[in-house]
């Protein structure tokens, strides 16, 4: 009787997983594990929001897999020594895991690779799981990644993916090992009032949903605030509830300019992992350092509070920050608006908008977190890095009747029409009824800052 372990990590699927398909291919017995490892805890990364959605999924894994005559087993403790002590228990030979490319997945796969040497058990790690093209798969000529996106989507977009691989029809789990009770949404305290809800079933039926539906209308309508056009799949992405390369697939199956459209905002996805994969750095230093000497929570903290709290004075920045906190997801536009109002016109460190994201964010993840803030601070990968998004001429442009503003922002649902993205030029005696505050700052005082502090005045 031969026996493996597949770990889960940020895989939490039965459908298109070259881990448990090759674990079920080469042994008797399976054992689907999940570490809740208290070093994700000390680096802050299982915020509320995030810590409901797992529970949601491991508890729709482990049902899946109950449906199939195994079950999941969930451990606490340093991934490390409990996955040794689950080979040992089931005398394992081969445990088989996802690559991942941050620095925290790098040190995990170390240690599990150290580890198990040392028990004779081979350690066997899978990509194309987490991203559809794996991180270094193309390069350009001369370099271990690509730093630009057009041409990284153009090499991308030429890749074979492979056939989506179906969800095993039955798991057998050695009797002999034993977990704890998955941990339950419920036991999660603070978490944000409309969060939706997680596992691959939720997954799958929104994929299935949205691609009826929305798909086809996504490239018109995808930087509409108010018509919520996008598929919200982020969530379900980020924790492997859905496998990128059977979205990929499955949209492109579809055609039409709205899925081409939808594939490449997932090629962005791959991008960030191949950068990330290769300057793991990235995640806390500029990736493109500009000189800048950024303000601080010391230089600016009543800017940052304000911002934080949706109470800057600009109605759509309020908008995107206030939806963040009630529903644990931003609108894509409303993230690069309210990240460019804190980096270029508040000239505040990316670092405390992407913590604060992360606080909140259910599909809040180090790779596309910490790179799009770059992007948008001009540090990262973008092509026009100086340039700064103004929050009212984009309010109009993207929310041109304010119905975002007004669903996200109660003190304005009252003023009409596209004055809502500038309350302060409503006459004096109708301006100082509405319980709003008056802009944080000037917007040209910001831009002047920002472009001395580039050295582009
Ligand atoms: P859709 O428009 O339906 O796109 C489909 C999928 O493509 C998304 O689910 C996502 O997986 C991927 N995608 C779309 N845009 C991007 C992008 N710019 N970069 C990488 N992948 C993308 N996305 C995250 O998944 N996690 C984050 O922590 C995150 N932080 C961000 C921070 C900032 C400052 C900005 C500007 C963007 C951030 N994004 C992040 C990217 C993007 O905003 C979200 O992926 C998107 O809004 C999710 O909504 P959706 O699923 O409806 O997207």
């Amino acid at each position: 009787m031969t026996v493996a372990v597949v770990l889960f990590t940020s895989d939490l699927r039965l459908h298109d997983h070259p881990p448990l398909h090759a674990a079920l291919r080469s042994a008797d017995e399976v054992v689907p594990l999940f570490v809740r490892d208290p070093a994700v805890h000390a680096v802050g990364f299982d915020g509320p929001n995030r810590a409901a959605f797992l529970a949601d999924c491991l508890a729709d894994l482990d049902s899946s897999l109950r449906r199939r005559g195994g079950r999941l087993v969930v451990r606490t403790g340093p991934v490390a020594r409990e996955v040794r002590a689950v080979a040992a228990a089931c005398g394992a030979t081969e445990v088989h895991i996802a690559a991942g490319v941050s620095g925290f997945a790098h040190r995990r796969e170390e240690r599990l690779r150290t580890g198990l040497d040392a028990d004779g058990v081979a350690l066997r790690v899978h990509d194309r799981v987490i991203t559809a093209v794996a991180p270094g798969a193309v390069t350009p000529q001369g370099s271990d990644h690509f730093a630009v996106f057009t041409p990284y989507l153009r090499r991308w977009s030429e890749e074979r993916l492979r056939d989506p691989l179906p969800a095993p029809r039955a798991v057998r789990v050695p009797e002999a090992v034993r977990g704890e009770e998955p941990p339950s949404r419920a036991g999660v305290a603070d978490v944000s009032p409309d969060l939706p809800p997680g596992g691959e079933s939720a997954g799958r039926d929104r994929f299935a949903r949205w691609a009826d539906s929305g798909l086809a209308r996504y490239e018109d309508g995808h930087d509409d605030l108010a018509g919520d056009a996008t598929s919200r799949l982020s969530p379900y992405l980020h924790f492997g509830a859905l496998s990128p390369v059977e979205v990929v697939r499955r949209a492109r199956a579809r055609g039409g300019a709205g899925a081409e459209a939808f594939v490449r905002q997932l090629c962005w996805r791959d991008f960030h992992h191949q950068v990330l994969a290769a300057r793991p750095e990235a995640s806390v230093r500029d990736y493109r350092p500009r000189g800048d000497r950024w303000r601080g929570e010391e230089d600016a903290a009543e800017e940052i509070a304000a911002w934080r709290e949706g109470r800057t004075g600009y109605p759509v920045v309020d908008a995107g920050m206030r939806q963040l906190r009630h529903e644990g997801w931003m609108h894509n536009r409303a993230r690069l608006l309210v990240a460019s109002f804190l980096t270029k016109t508040l000239y505040v460190d990316w670092r405390i908008g992407a913590r604060h994201f992360l606080r909140f964010l259910v599909d809040g993840d180090l790779v596309n977190n910490q790179l799009n803030w770059q992007w948008v601070a001009g540090t990262g990968t973008d092509t026009r890095p100086h340039r700064v998004l103004n929050p009212v001429l984009q309010g109009r442009r993207y929310d041109p009747d304010g119905t975002y503003v007004r669903r996200w922002v109660p003190e304005l649902a009252d003023v009409g029409g596209a004055a809502v993205h500038e309350p302060w030029r409503l006459p004096e005696h109708e301006r100082s009824l509405l319980p709003y505050p008056e802009p944080l700052l000037d917007l040209a005082e910001g831009l002047t800052r920002f472009r001395r502090a580039r050295g582009r005045d």
